[in-house]
């Protein structure tokens, strides 16, 4: 691991059944308000992370302005841009936020959105869809940028953001949120550039839940050997008629789900941009998430699904 600039942030304790305020229409009007730590903290022998008092908390959904509290608060932007929030820390992946993303257009119109203070924001890899310069720029109020080992100067470049490069099997404390760096089976370089770096995935460990962020891969070996999550975000398309390699489609995403033992499965990564030239309603858009519905119900039987549209709407799901 490598920090391009020190973060020498104390540790600070995360407050503990914090609640928090959801409006389903408006996922950023109550961002965190906790400064983001990086700290040390002691690991169980079997790899989960140390459970405290923070498990008490019960989930509970309720209507539009109630005070709820759940182990896992997340928000699916669009293709793999998910805003995670767990442990009161608040985690962005590969945001893209932004309608248009040079030939791609975002077939819903909602990409334009200001996510305010971030603790951390963590990118899989270099492609534009994913590692998205303009968006980047957009975050001003992110303390951590958490990029593939290679990308750190080019990132460093466009945020204010502490900068940190990781390779696979790097690990990360923010907070009471233990991140695992994990390999994934992808391209890593950025098209048009010099500038690579390894595919990478994130596994997301807080006191009372586990969250797998895979990025772009197809099945990889290490799902196997990770802890079961209570949610995986797995992607299960692209951004075309076609898949290219190093991609899951919705079968083998729902057998990554198997392979992972995943109790959850968000859906990713499908039904966001398509080319310019496609209409909006054409079948490939939004055909893949029935087909991943169908096949995890084969393979991976005992796996919810929680299937929703891109969007700000946040979801409040319990861990086991
Ligand atoms: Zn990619």
């Amino acid at each position: 691991m490598r920090h391009l600039r020190r973060v020498t942030s104390p540790t600070a304790p995360t407050p503990v059944g914090d609640a928090v305020r959801v409006q389903f229409a408006d996922a950023f009007a109550h961002a965190a308000d906790t400064p983001p730590s990086l700290s040390s903290r002691p690991r169980r022998s079997d790899g989960r992370s140390r459970r405290t008092g923070a498990s008490d908390r019960a989930p509970t959904a309720t209507g539009r302005g109630a005070v709820v509290t759940a182990p896992i608060d997340v928000a699916w932007l669009g293709h793999a841009t998910v805003d995670l929030r767990l442990a009161g820390r608040r985690f962005l992946t590969d945001p893209v936020l932004r309608d248009r993303l040079a030939h791609l257009r975002r077939l819903d119109g909602t990409g334009n959105l200001d996510p305010g203070p971030i603790d951390a924001v963590l990118y899989s890899h270099l492609h534009h869809d994913h590692l998205d310069v303009p968006s980047l720029r957009r975050l001003g109020a992110a303390e951590l940028v958490v990029v593939p080992r290679g990308a750190g100067r080019l990132v460093a470049r466009h945020t204010r953001a502490d900068v940190v490069e990781v390779r696979p099997d790097d690990e990360l404390t923010i907070g009471d949120v233990h991140v695992r760096v994990i390999p994934a089976d992808h391209t890593g370089g950025r098209t048009f550039r010099r500038v690579a770096g390894p595919p990478l995935g994130y596994l997301f460990e807080a006191p009372d839940a586990t969250v797998y962020f895979p990025g772009d891969t197809d099945l990889h070996p290490v799902m196997g050997e990770l802890p079961a999550p209570d949610l995986a975000l797995l992607p299960i398309w692209g951004w075309g008629p076609q898949l290219g390699p190093g991609h899951l489609d919705p079968h083998r995403a729902a057998e990554a789900a198997r392979l992972l033992r995943a109790r959850a499965v968000l859906p990713v990564h499908w039904g966001t941009f398509a080319p310019v030239t496609t209409r909006r309603q054409a079948a490939w858009v939004h055909a893949p998430a029935d087909a991943f519905a169908g096949a995890a119900a084969e393979v991976a039987p005992d796996t919810r699904l929680h299937v929703v549209r891109p969007g700000p709407a946040r979801l409040l799901l319990p861990a086991g």
